[in-house]
């Protein structure tokens, strides 16, 4: 796969995966192909075969969870009984929201709407201490917006106004299944928008909350509670946890938090009721009749540019494997991820991270004692690969009724989550938990636990295969390992020592020498053009630096190698981050993806290594050059 037309040294990406480029079709019902969403199509082909055997008992698991896996996969595609039903299964809580006459009626059920996931006027959860990463912490922060960042509710943001009248349409014509009168259904619709823009001004824009580090600011209930009044959020806690509510509260988003009587108050209750029973509805719609699933679905179309939904059999496996991902990722581990590829794969893991190690100790800006640290760092990094031992218990409690309604199933699975998730506030946080699937196609560093996963789905080609050579698995999966272990010295990670605890682990200097290189990092990227909009260079920096470090790491290994092939490694780099997507998804990454477009990961980050312009003779009378004193690496 080349294209010929292209030369390596002005394009990579191009030169890489022009041909394929050429032909490739993204399917109707997904916004991108290639690379991962390719290998991630792969994966969902597999399985959805598999359910469909398990779903007429031609086949058998013993893994008991997946059970209800596929209990909950017929109930979606029980076509006739979704539409018969139509909008019923969520009109009693409907009714029960248009009920609510006053703040004081919303206090009253607020926990209980809490615990069905219905939208309060701020959004709370309990995840792992910052600063204590062994325990749990009760965290709260502004509701969350109709449009993907607030840069789209700018005055002269003609998309974003394209976008909110796309949902405000999609919303009357939802609405007209509903027993409001005619008159109500627009005032419904309007008051839904005037909410969402007073909430726009509040909450964290997609650049602030990518600096995730600062998400920490611990405040006392008595504190929040005043700032939050007339909601009454100790009320809330009381009910949820007795006399084991939490006396302090993490705020994530402190402005939403504090101005929220900007958008919450009782003189405009009205539009926050709205609000809620139109987000209610349009979120129950994918449970409901297809009629009203596929209306229901038509923003978030728009917003991706995907022509269609996927076919029922596909949206119940992948509805099905969601709700049950841990079972659903065991069972895809230990039926398609072989031993021998596991350990292959962690002995590589182990190889980059001992590479790490010896790069640490060869760096140019940082003291022996900030040095001495960030080893530690690498020498505690746990690695998770393919898929967890065993199910937690959690998933054999996420049951319904053989006659729940699709709804209702839904509704019962998401209670016990979240119940189960406000329960482990008092209970220390589980570090072999998993956050990611095996049958996912991704990887992630988690800053708070120090560990790295790798779900069985990516361990396969283009990214590693037994049967590529070494330098191409070092192009491939070995960049991603080396990417997420640079996580862990991003400019979030950094700010969190070897036990995940967010602690300053840094001597002044060296943070400072280490902050000066990131604003090297964020120019490198800030600007860059790409189908007529620009990289932010500040939303995708850490990610920018993770590439950097990754392929710096990978790339010493390659000189430790007897017969490396240096232009396999960077075709194979290129390879990974191939991708066709549909025009309104690239815009939409590009305004809030943390990560940069798949071809200027692939294109940007060779050049900063001088290994790029020997193997492929690239001079600066070629357009993959930048000049040796503007060339970036960090780690
Ligand atoms: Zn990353």
């Amino acid at each position: 796969m080349s294209d010929t037309t292209v030369r390596i040294q002005d394009d990579l990406y191009e030169a890489v995966n022009g041909e394929w480029l050429k032909t490739a079709v993204i399917p109707d019902d997904r916004p991108t192909t290639g690379g991962f969403a390719t290998l991630a199509q792969d994966v969902e082909k597999v399985m959805m075969a598999d359910f469909k055997a398990f779903a007429a008992g031609e086949k058998t698991t013993d893994i008991p969870e997946m059970r209800y896996a596929i209990s909950l996969y017929k109930k979606i595609l029980d076509e006739e009984r979704r539409n018969r039903e139509g909008i019923s299964p969520v009109l009693p809580i409907l009714e029960k929201i248009n009920a609510l006459e006053s703040v004081e009626d919303l206090n009253k059920v607020a926990a209980e709407f809490f615990l069905k996931e219905l939208p309060l006027p701020v959004e709370m959860d309990v995840t792992t201490d910052m600063e204590d990463a062994t325990k749990h912490s009760f965290i709260i922060l502004g509701p969350s917006i109709i449009l993907p960042d607030t840069t789209y509710y700018a005055e002269d943001n003609e998309q974003g106004k394209q976008l909110l009248a796309v949902y405000a349409d999609m919303a009357a014509k939802v609405l007209k299944f509903s027993p409001l009168s005619e008159a109500d259904q627009k005032t419904f619709v309007e008051d839904t928008l005037a909410f969402d823009a007073l909430v726009a001004k509040k909450v964290k824009s997609q650049v602030e909350w990518s600096e995730y580090f600062k998400n920490h600011n611990p405040m006392s209930v008595d504190e929040v509670a005043a700032l939050v009044a007339p909601f009454d959020v100790k009320k809330l806690l009381k009910d949820i946890y007795g006399d084991k509510a939490p006396q302090v509260l993490i705020v994530y988003d402190p402005k939403a938090v504090k101005e929220m009587n900007t958008y919450f108050n009782e003189e405009n209750f009205k539009l926050y009721k709205h609000w809620l029973y139109v987000k209610t509805l349009l979120t129950a719609t994918t449970c409901l009749s297809l009629e009203l699933k596929t209306l229901g679905r038509t923003y978030r179309r728009t917003l991706t540019g995907v022509v269609s939904d996927p076919v029922l059999e596909k949206e119940a496996y992948q509805v099905a494997s969601s709700m049950y991902s841990e079972p659903v990722g065991v069972y895809y581990g230990r039926t398609y991820f072989g031993e021998e590829a596991k350990k292959d794969v962690v002995d590589m893991v182990k190889k980059i991270i001992e590479t790490y190690k010896l790069r640490m100790k060869k760096n140019t800006f940082l003291a022996e004692a900030t040095k001495e640290k960030a080893i530690k760092k690498l020498s505690t990094i746990v690695i998770k690969m393919g898929y967890p031992d065993a199910v937690r218990d959690i998933w054999s409690k996420l049951v319904f009724e053989e006659d729940d309604s699709y709804f209702a199933a839904m509704q019962k699975i998401g209670e016990v989550m979240r119940r189960d998730n406000l329960d482990k506030l008092n209970k220390p946080v589980d570090r072999t938990e998993w956050v990611m699937p095996g049958h996912m196609v991704n990887a992630c560093y988690n800053p708070l636990s120090n560990d790295i996963t790798f779900p069985a789905a990516i361990l396969q080609k283009p990214f590693y295969s037994l049967s590529q050579t070494a330098g191409e698995n070092l192009g491939g999966i070995g960049a991603v390992i080396g990417h997420e272990i640079s996580h862990a010295f991003d400019n979030n990670g950094a700010n969190f020592d070897e036990n995940g605890n967010l602690k300053n682990w840094w001597l002044e200097e060296d943070f400072k020498a280490f902050k000066e290189k990131t604003k090297d990092m964020i120019e490198e990227f800030d600007g860059l053009e790409f189908h007529g909009g620009k990289v932010n260079g500040e939303l995708t920096v850490s990610e920018n630096i993770a590439d950097n470090g990754g392929m710096g790491v990978t790339l010493e290994i390659m000189h430790t190698m007897a017969d490396a092939d240096f232009q396999k490694y960077f075709m194979n780099w290129a390879r990974v981050w191939c991708m066709k997507a549909k025009e309104e998804y690239i815009q939409l990454l590009l305004a809030s993806d943390v990560h940069s477009p798949a071809v200027i990961r692939a294109n940007m980050s060779p050049r900063n290594f001088g290994e790029w312009y020997e193997a492929f003779g690239v001079t600066d009378k070629d357009k993959m050059y930048i000049a040796p004193e503007k060339r970036i690496s960090i780690w």
